[in-house]
């Protein structure tokens, strides 16, 4: 299969119906208009539904339309997972305009580039962030979302704009290839890089995601999602519950583990997503959190620790089900379930422990030249960056989108992810994996978080430093993690260097910031002998 369709010889006589975004949000009000949309403000739940949700869209279309907003247009927001945000992510696709979401965790100088490469001409803010956001020039209008007291001078109140708009404002058609909703990566390295999501990516996304070895989510689910709705679409699940008529809960400002938790039971949740550190902080909650509404738990955007999967198997019955993916895949691209012919029990810990197989319309391969960098491509990849000449070097020049990950295949075509290419540590020319190191390491019952970089050492060129948490009665120490680590890991992965930190640095999204702790690195802060 290649990025671009081929020459038609004889046409399939099928419509051409245009995949398009506002399916989404017809289909949730034609169907499923009383199922419920809970969203966690400062003053408790506010409860409404699908239908009062995609009836809001209307009129939020409409007095975007009546704002000066043309198709093509970007609209940003600045918020929280909430059912004004929903309201977003249906209203704007479906008049034409693009959905920017911005992460509001991005440094202010990161967020200036963004927003002005982007052209926003209005941004949607949470009443909760009014402190936060800075004064964007070009910015025409900014929108007031009340999720707390929150002021911003000069902005419009949201639900003025609502009682303003035409509840009967008919969605307007676009071709399926124009652009829907736009998300920059965080920039790891140089300066953030724009994804533009096309109507067709993100209603096919939204269809493997619902796929019964993906999330697979269904009408009777309750699903939370806890990954940001201002990165990645929080994988995609506000558009996959809508369209499946799930019941969806939104946590608002509220993301403490223990108010998730909370939440989880008071909703009684049986779906819900987020990144490892999350669920590591909300499974050592005491007492118990009460998970038993938890049918899944899908969580990625790191690696998922072994010892994470145990825990909540262990504790609360919770399977917890490995997912990849990166802004550029949509996000979703690789699930891991254990195959009808794989292990049980205690041995298919290592299966799940994979990264898995491809969702549906991903093609992958790992390029050996490439040092077994993993490439994917497929219409929810994408094969360029908005405006951004820089950044063509993540592409092949045969088509591929270049991860950045390491892997390996294993037999049944289950990928697994070693590494980041700029996460290795090469040790006396080997690699060492510090994915794997890391989940060593976290494996031993004191250590809550750990994270392994390279530091620079004069015999063997680079060297693993891990820098560990412990919990708070631990006493643990050098000598003993590296015994524990005496059978898990190759002799020579064993790290002389340990360091015990208070917290591991995270990046805007929650995963490990590597890049801080290599900074402390170089400064001499960490990593001395
Ligand atoms: P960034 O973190 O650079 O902003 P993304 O949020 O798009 O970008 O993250 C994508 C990266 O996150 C992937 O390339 C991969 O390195 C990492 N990642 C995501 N899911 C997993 C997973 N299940 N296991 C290991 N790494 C993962």
């Amino acid at each position: 299969m290649t990025t671009e369709a081929p020459p038609t010889t004889f046409e399939g006589l099928m419509m051409r119906t245009p995949l398009l975004v506002r399916s989404i949000a017809e289909r949730a009000e034609q169907l499923f208009g009383p199922r419920e949309v809970v969203s966690i403000t400062s003053d408790g739940a506010e409860r409404s539904t699908y239908g009062e949700v995609v009836e809001r869209a209307r009129r939020l279309a409409s007095a975007l339309r009546e704002l000066g907003i043309r198709p093509g247009d970007r609209v940003a927001t600045f918020g929280w997972n909430s059912r004004r945000h929903l309201e977003l992510y249906l209203a704007v696709p479906s008049m034409g305009a693009v959905l920017h979401t911005l992460n509001i965790r991005l440094f202010e100088d990161d967020l200036r580039y963004v927003v002005a490469h982007a052209e926003d001409r209005v941004i949607f803010l949470d009443a909760s962030l009014a402190h936060v956001m800075p004064r964007f020039e070009g910015v025409e209008h900014e929108v007031l979302m009340p999720d707390s007291d929150g002021e911003r001078p000069g902005a419009l109140p949201y639900e003025e704009l609502i009682n303003s708009g035409d509840p009967g404002f008919e969605f307007v058609d676009v071709d399926e290839n124009a652009a829907a909703a736009m998300c920059y990566t965080s920039g790891t390295t140089g300066r953030p890089k724009g994804v533009v999501y096309s109507h067709r990516s993100t209603v096919l996304h939204t269809l493997l995601t619902n796929q019964a070895d993906g999330p697979g989510l269904r009408e009777r689910d309750v699903a939370l999602p806890i990954v940001p709705m201002f990165h990645a679409n929080a994988w995609g699940l506000p558009y996959a519950a809508a369209m499946a008529g799930s019941k969806i809960v939104l946590p608002g400002p509220r993301m403490e583990p223990d108010s998730l938790a909370g939440l989880i039971a008071s909703e009684r949740v049986t779906f819900a997503a987020g990144v490892p550190t999350i669920w590591q902080a909300i499974g050592q909650l005491e007492p118990a959190p009460d998970l038993s509404s938890v049918k899944r738990i899908v969580c990625g955007g790191s690696a998922v620790p072994e010892a994470l999967m145990r825990l909540y198997d262990e504790r609360f019955g919770v399977p917890v089900i490995q997912a990849w993916g990166m802004t550029e895949t949509s996000p979703m691209a690789s699930v891991c379930r254990v195959p009808s012919d794989g292990p049980e029990g205690d041995e298919a810990y290592a299966i799940r422990a994979l990264q898995g197989r491809v969702v549906p319309l991903v093609d992958f391969r790992v390029d050996p030249e490439a040092g077994g960098e993993l490439q994917v491509r497929g219409p929810t990849i994408a094969h360029a960056y908005y405006n951004d000449e820089s950044g063509a070097q993540k592409f092949t020049d045969d088509g591929w989108l270049r991860t950045g990950d390491v892997a390996e295949v294993l037999p049944g075509a289950m990928i697994k992810l070693v590494d980041r290419t700029k996460d290795l540590v090469k040790s006396g020319g080997e690699w060492i994996s510090s994915v794997e190191l890391e989940n060593a390491i976290m494996a031993h019952p004191d250590v809550v978080e750990a994270a392994v970089v390279a530091v620079p050492d004069e015999r063997w060129d680079e060297r693993p430093l891990a820098c560990v948490v412990c919990g708070p009665d631990s006493d643990l120490d050098c000598d003993q993690l590296r015994t524990f680590l005496r059978d898990k890991v190759a002799k020579w992965w064993i790290p002389e260097r340990v360091e015990f930190i208070n917290e591991v640095p995270k990046t805007s999204v929650g995963k490990f910031d590597k890049k801080v702790l290599r900074q402390q690195v170089a400064e001499g802060k960490l990593g001395g002998d």
